[in-house]
């Protein structure tokens, strides 16, 4: 998609910064996990439990955990109420695992107290994915046919996507939160294990921060692009 445009001054000083910023933290996460995943938790705890755990702790019943293909896969899935484990998640007592694990059940904790952002974030979502379809094809047209109109709706659309990115933070920021309040309060890990899954789920939360600048990045780099050739 940055490619749209060609290579242009916003594209050497915006784009490739922000995309270099995403790359690395992408590799920071990935790392963390390497790291974490290797480390056996004190108490033997694997994520399936983990998740178990939070969902007690928060009082929230009905929730499915099932084991996942992939590596990072994991995820809560709110439409069918179930969390979602990778194989090195669900079945592994580890640090890495004991964290993930209990941040995907902090999703699941908020979806069943009906947190706040999350509803605003899933009451967006549709009209985001028609706009991250469309929002570019739009400007494009609008660009080349000369009707302003196009480009204002194109830009208002991509807005709309960095808008759900932002939301998306508290969200995740939540989770995380949730996560290390059980495993404080329960002592699922402690010392050095609980700074090991600290660091995962900070690292974790550092894509979805890369994710809105490269978005806003983006958005910037189309509003002078725009501005400048009307
Ligand atoms: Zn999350």
């Amino acid at each position: 998609m940055p490619f749209y445009l060609g290579i242009d001054e916003y594209f050497l000083l915006l784009i490739i910064p922000a995309m270099i910023f995403s790359i690395a933290m992408q590799i920071m996460v990935k790392s963390a996990y390497k790291k974490q995943s290797r480390v056996r938790n004190a108490r033997g705890i694997t994520g399936a439990m983990a998740a178990q755990l939070v969902l007690a702790y928060y009082g929230v019943t009905g929730v499915r955990i099932e084991m996942t293909r992939g590596r990072l896969s994991d995820h809560y899935d709110p439409r069918t109420n179930t969390i979602r484990l990778s194989e090195g998640v669900y079945q592994t007592a580890s640090v890495a695992a004991v964290g993930i694990a209990a941040h995907e059940a902090g999703h699941a904790a908020q979806h069943a107290q009906s947190y706040v952002p999350i509803k605003v974030r899933n009451a967006i979502l549709p009209v985001c994915n028609i706009g991250s379809m469309l929002a570019v094809p739009l400007m494009l047209l609008g660009y080349w046919i000369g009707f302003f109109g196009l480009i204002t709706l194109g830009l208002a659309l991509y807005a709309l996507i960095a808008v759900f990115q932002l939301v998306t933070l508290p969200v995740e920021f939540n989770a995380s939160r949730r996560a290390m309040e059980v495993i404080d309060r329960q002592r699922l890990l402690e010392g050095s294990d609980r700074d090991g899954a600290k660091k995962v789920l900070n690292a974790a939360a550092m894509t979805y921060v890369a994710a809105l600048i490269v978005s806003l990045a983006n958005l910037l780099r189309f509003m002078l692009r725009f501005n400048r050739r009307r």
